[in-house]
């Protein structure tokens, strides 16, 4: 059998054994496998794909049910404990409840089953949910930038947020919780609604959580100085409530305050201006096959020869997945590198690589 090799042509080191944690050189143990079901997505937003002459990926290059199961199977027993679904839009997916049921039945080495999150744009999510419940998710994180239909038709390029705010509402009245509304904080077009945000998410007993915006879109058109940090959403917060830090973030990409003293609380998640790499312990599985160990690398490696080589031998092939899995997490760098002059947004668009 060929050496599995890096999609930038080198060829993978061996490894040492199956089921041992995925810990990187420096020290950082991956727990959260991150999953791309597709690079399709209902809305347009600006910030990610362009309105028109996206480059999809090849349908022939999406991985299978059976694909994504295998490789969930080998990450959950080298100490993965998270699934977290993404996009693209996951709901756009024709198998997606059977994804959720095939990947809840996982467990790992201790016997105990995975978590399975999703984050979604909620458009099918109120047709959905019952059926996503019942096949074993345990979370949501649903994107809302805006609660105005002229800025969601403009931002998303869609006239959609009817659907989404109707998902929202199925996912209140659900049993799954803590549910996470996600916005990209945006100068000159939600700024002004980050108060009306919170309020909304505390209507809806969920949290609401704030993004920076990372050079991820497809125009390459991001720029550091326009940004809204974390300090500016900050002090718009506190014009309001009173803010509290919670302790103990973990793993966790948002930082948290509790509001007037609780029970609720609101997040940001700096990625540009306070970076928590140091403690990433994310691993991101593509649509077609590749994982990547950070939002920002420029390297994948490359599953789709090893699952479909013929012939196959089941342990070799598994054999090899695990292989990859530790080459890509031991190419993990410390951080990404976001704030450097020499830093390269990568090729792929944020639909393509899964959020
Ligand atoms: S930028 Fe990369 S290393 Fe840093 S937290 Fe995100 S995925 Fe992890």
């Amino acid at each position: 059998m060929p050496e599995p090799v890096a999609a930038d042509g080198g060829v993978v080191a061996a490894a040492p054994g199956r089921g041992a944690p995925l810990v990187d050189t420096h020290g950082r143990i991956h727990r959260d496998l991150r999953i791309s079901l597709t690079d399709r997505c209902s809305l347009r937003c600006t910030y990610c794909m362009p309105e028109q002459g996206n480059e999809w990926l090849a349908k022939t290059s999406i991985l299978t049910l059976d694909e994504i199961v295998r490789i969930a199977g080998i990450a959950a027993a080298d100490g993965i404990t998270t699934f977290r679904l993404t996009g693209g839009e996951p709901l756009l997916r024709t198998d997606i409840v059977e994804v959720v049921r095939r990947l809840s039945r996982i467990t790992g080495p201790d016997g105990r089953p995975v978590e399975i999150a999703m984050t979604t744009n909620g458009i099918r999510l109120r047709e959905l949910l019952p059926a996503l419940a019942d096949a074993g998710l345990s979370r949501l994180n649903i994107s809302i930038d805006t609660l105005r239909r002229d800025r969601f038709r403009e931002l998303t390029r869609r006239d959609r947020l009817d659907d989404v705010l109707d998902g929202i509402a199925a996912a209140a009245a659900s049993d799954l919780r803590p549910v996470k509304l996600n916005a990209v904080a945006m100068r000159d077009v939600n700024v002004d609604e980050i108060v009306e945000l919170v309020e909304f998410a505390i209507a809806h007993d969920a949290q609401m959580r704030f993004i920076e915006q990372m050079p991820l879109d497809a125009g390459h058109t991001w720029d550091r100085s326009r940004m809204v940090t974390q300090d500016e959403i900050l002090e718009v917060l506190a014009r309001r409530w009173t803010l509290t830090p919670v302790p103990g973030r973990g793993g966790a990409p948002a930082a948290r305050w509790v509001l007037d003293g609780g029970p609720h609380t609101v997040g940001v998640i700096a990625s540009v201006t306070a970076p928590f790499c140091g403690d990433c312990d994310r691993l991101r599985l593509t649509a077609d096959g590749q994982l990547r160990n950070c939002l920002f690398s420029t390297t994948e490696y490359d599953l789709l020869p090893i699952l479909r080589q013929t012939p196959s031998v089941i342990e070799a092939v598994d054999g090899d997945i695990d292989r990859m899995l530790r080459s890509c997490v031991r190419g993990k760098l410390p951080g990404h590198a976001i704030n450097d002059p020499s830093f390269l947004q990568p090729a792929r668009g944020m639909n393509a690589i899964g959020g």
